[in-house]
């Protein structure tokens, strides 16, 4: 009895009470295969050879998963024959079953590894840009990722917890902080949130309920929130033309009726409420409501996928602009009223006038 039939004997008898939940699928001189679910998302296959000179060469290790990243199982192919060639001339068979299993029991992040690295590129492709950027850490034994971004002086962090049930259960953010004014806060958590969400749930009132199909939710909801913090900073009120969030931020306009504080309306522009009164209040006023001036289309605008009609651009000079009307739970302001209210300015602006003249 050579090394190789002690060692498939082994196997046969104790590894399915070694490795929990592990399944032996062959177990022959020429190949041992055992499956391996320790949660749905961590599953994988592991493929064992004999090389012709075993034990005083390494073990042929081939891995298969259906659920983890084809990168990362080459990585972790390297790995385990390494870990093999340490302990050449000895059995390996069990010692790089038992790597395997515990590899990705202390790395439970290994089930986001793609959506991981895109996070990363996409962060070194905004630092490299310079006008904002940030970090993420992986935190293996918690299963969370802390987010680190910043655009211009403002900075957003919070911690992304990855479930066991991941994709089926989507990640859930938790401890975050920023000095975000408070509106653009609950704007940037609520969304993140509820693509996250989107995700991992079927929409209740869908149509077809059929084709819906669990997505993984950790890159959507940090593409999110990275590219959302890097340009707040830089957008301008579409009325005055100037940046709407102070360069400092401790110059935040917290009263909530004040000129300089930050509203942002249905399109996704973000304006000073001084501005987009003045705005709302001023002719003329199109029969299908005011519409957002700004040069563009917002890239986040609440207007994607929601059933609101788009307002029809009729003239030539509209093309270039936002063009979706203004509408705010506070803004909520029709036509006839913010049209009588001008009226009413006016007229009082005469009788003012009437009186100075009456004066002098
Ligand atoms: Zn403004
Ligand atoms: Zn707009």
């Amino acid at each position: 009895m050579d090394v190789i039939d002690y060692e498939i004997e082994e196997i046969n008898k104790i590894v399915e009470q070694i490795i929990c939940n592990s399944k032996i699928v062959a177990c022959l001189r020429s190949l041992i295969r055992i499956n391996i679910k320790q949660t749905l998302s961590r599953q994988i296959t592991v493929c064992i050879r004999f090389p012709s000179n075993y034990p005083n060469e390494h073990l042929l290790v081939e891995l298969k998963s259906l659920t983890i990243s084809g990168k990362l199982l080459d990585g972790l192919t390297t790995l385990a024959e390494q870990k093999a060639s340490e302990i050449q001339g000895k059995p390996q068979t069990l010692y790089v079953l038992k790597f395997i299993d515990n590899y990705l029991r202390e790395n439970p992040l290994c089930i986001a590894y793609d959506e991981i690295a895109a996070i990363k590129a996409l962060l070194k492709q905004k630092n490299d840009l310079g006008t904002g950027g940030g970090e993420i850490k992986c935190l293996q034994k918690t299963s969370m990722i802390s987010l680190k971004v910043n655009g211009g002086n403002y900075y957003y962090k919070a911690k992304f917890h990855v479930p066991e049930e991941y994709p089926t259960k989507c990640v859930q953010m938790t401890e975050h902080k920023s000095n975000f004014p408070i509106t653009l806060l609950r704007f940037i958590n609520g969304q993140a949130k509820e693509m996250a969400r989107k995700c991992a749930e079927a929409p209740l009132r869908a149509c077809d309920n059929s084709k819906f199909e669990v997505k993984p939710s950790l890159l959507p909801s940090l593409k999110f929130i990275i590219e959302a913090v890097v340009d707040f900073h830089n957008e301008m009120c579409p009325v005055c033309g100037f940046m709407c969030l102070p360069n400092d931020p401790s110059d935040i306009e917290v009263k909530d009726t004040a000129d300089k504080y930050v509203e942002r309306v249905f399109c996704g522009h973000i304006y000073h409420l001084g501005c987009l009164k003045t705005y709302v209040r001023t002719p003329p006023f199109p029969p299908n409501g005011k519409t957002c001036p700004a040069k563009k289309a917002h890239p986040r605008s609440d207007h994607k996928g929601s059933n609101i009609a788009l307002p029809k651009k009729t003239k030539k000079t509209d093309v270039d602009t936002c063009g979706i009307r203004i509408s705010h739970d506070r803004w909520g302001l029709n036509v006839k009223l913010a049209e009588a209210r001008w009226v009413h300015q006016e007229a009082r602006k005469r009788e003012l006038e009437e009186v100075k003249d009456f004066l002098q």
